[in-house]
């Protein structure tokens, strides 16, 4: 019997995992959820430690696509996706401190922990596709670390052309390249003559009114809202926890957050069986999930540019998932939540928040305190962080708790991505790209500007679609 998937909201119709791989956004506007979530046992989670990360991705991930996808295809694809990771474990575990650890999620070909999901994703889409003969478009917009990550895992994709926006003069040439050299006439980047809300504005209109597409193809999702991500994310958290003496011994994981996609991934392993005690949300100065953590209030405010540019955000979309669980799995419940909140602010309720306070932490921190927590990193442990992983380390420290256990804050992204912010911190060093990236700045680039105009981007994609 396969896993069903349930939106947040309720008001959607239940689908397999090769629905909700396609779908993204439920109709109802919700997200989609597994109806119920596979569990392990500690002895089978004893039995999982010595596994290698591929070993353990297909174990994890196997009960969440039965019925679509059978465990020998998983595994091919599963190898194929981190095969290409620069590291031989895929997802090294590095002591900082006594009981402070990093877990480097930033072997990929992009430099940044998106990359574990999207190759999954990729080949994932592209297994389903081949098998029900369809073809789909993907169209996404990026400020940064999605873009390339979407672009490196679906360039081989057969049954794929994807379509990447990005605000015109507005990402990093680090990032922008990383898109705009990827060869293949299924990759297309799109300049906007805007700014990102412009960008993703057009994204959000296009799912609306599909019907531009040629012969009947259909969008698909791409950003953190996508099931398939949040499940290919749960892996490393089991892999962490089993190299520092898990499940015997519980461990805690300090978080960069943005959208809460990652973290969320960590909240189903524990739920999922691991023993964990404490899940810090890390955040810049975009705080709307310290807040909702401190006060009970979510409340949506202006977004503000940081050195941290991955986690700036005004709402957190994958929060609605933990709150369907703070709220017992009351749909109706969540969809009045979510329509309160887009016309304002909404308060949980005292269980709700106490239970969200009974395993997640929070900390905020600024521009300031992160470029001296890259300094002080580099100066103690000869280890050059990137801006996102050093709000990790510093609220890994100011949340943790005595008696707890080990420490591990994910490293998202590689320093050489953000050599602006590394820079600032005056460590005297600048970090270099990785080999596979050494040449990127003597790569020719493609992209086309287009105005910030639905109807000439439609004609654009339409146009440039594969047969
Ligand atoms: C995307 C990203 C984040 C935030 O992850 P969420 O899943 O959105 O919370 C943090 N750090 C880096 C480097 C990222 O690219």
């Amino acid at each position: 019997m396969s896993l069903q998937y349930l939106s947040t909201r309720g008001q959607a119709p239940v689908l397999d995992f090769e629905g909700v791989l396609l779908a993204g956004l439920a109709q109802d506007g919700g997200l989609y959820l597994p109806q119920s979530l596979p569990s392990f046992s500690a002895s089978e989670l004893r039995a999982m430690r010595g596994m290698s990360y591929t070993e353990l991705a297909t174990t994890v991930i196997a009960p969440f696509v039965e019925g679509s996808i059978d465990r020998d295809t998983l595994s091919g694809l599963v190898e194929a996706s981190y095969r290409d990771f620069r590291h031989q474990a895929v997802a090294p575990v590095l002591q900082l401190d006594h009981d402070q650890w990093l877990l480097e999620l930033f072997h990929g070909p992009t430099l940044a922990f998106k990359d574990f999901a999207l190759q999954l994703l990729g080949r994932l889409l592209d297994h389903v596709l081949t098998r029900r003969g369809e073809r789909v478009v993907i169209m996404g917009a990026t400020s940064g670390d999605t873009g390339s990550a979407a672009i490196e895992g679906c360039r081989h994709c057969e049954h794929v052309d994807i379509f990447i926006l990005y605000p015109d003069g507005r990402v990093s040439d680090v990032q922008r390249r990383q898109m705009t050299t990827v060869p293949g006439d299924n990759v297309h980047n799109l300049a906007i003559r805007g700014n990102f809300d412009d960008c993703q504005a057009l994204v959000k209109a296009s799912f609306v009114a599909d019907a531009f597409l040629p012969d009947g193809r259909s969008l698909v999702a791409v950003n953190s809202i996508n099931w398939a991500r949040i499940m290919a994310q749960i892996v490393y958290y089991f892999y962490a926890a089993f190299a520092l003496g898990g499940p015997d011994r519980p461990v805690n994981f300090s978080v960069p957050t943005g959208n809460f996609g990652d973290i969320y991934a960590g909240y189903l392993a524990h739920r999922m069986g691991l023993p964990v005690n404490n899940l810090v949300i890390a955040t810049n100065r975009n705080d709307v999930l310290h807040r909702m953590l401190t006060t009970g209030t979510y409340a949506r405010q202006p977004i503000e540019a940081s050195l941290s540019p991955s986690m700036d955000i005004s709402i957190s979309s994958n929060f609605e998932r933990l709150l369907f669980d703070l709220y017992d799995g009351d749909a109706a419940q969540i969809a009045q939540l979510m329509a309160d909140f887009s016309e304002g602010e909404i308060s949980l309720t005292d269980s709700a928040l106490a239970r969200a306070q009974k395993l997640f932490t929070s900390a905020k921190v600024s521009d300031e305190e992160t470029c001296e927590e890259i300094r002080l990193a580099w100066e103690k442990t000869g280890q050059l962080l990137d801006p996102h992983t050093a709000i990790g380390t510093r609220a890994a420290r100011l949340c943790a708790r005595d008696g707890e256990g080990p420490m591990v804050t994910l490293s998202t992204a590689h320093p050489a991505k953000f050599p602006a912010a590394v820079a600032r911190a005056k460590t005297g060093q600048t970090p270099a790209l990785p080999d596979h990236l050494a040449d990127l700045f003597d790569r020719e680039e493609r992209f086309d500007t287009l105005d910030n105009d639905i109807a000439a981007v439609h004609a654009f994609m339409a146009a440039q679609c594969r047969s």
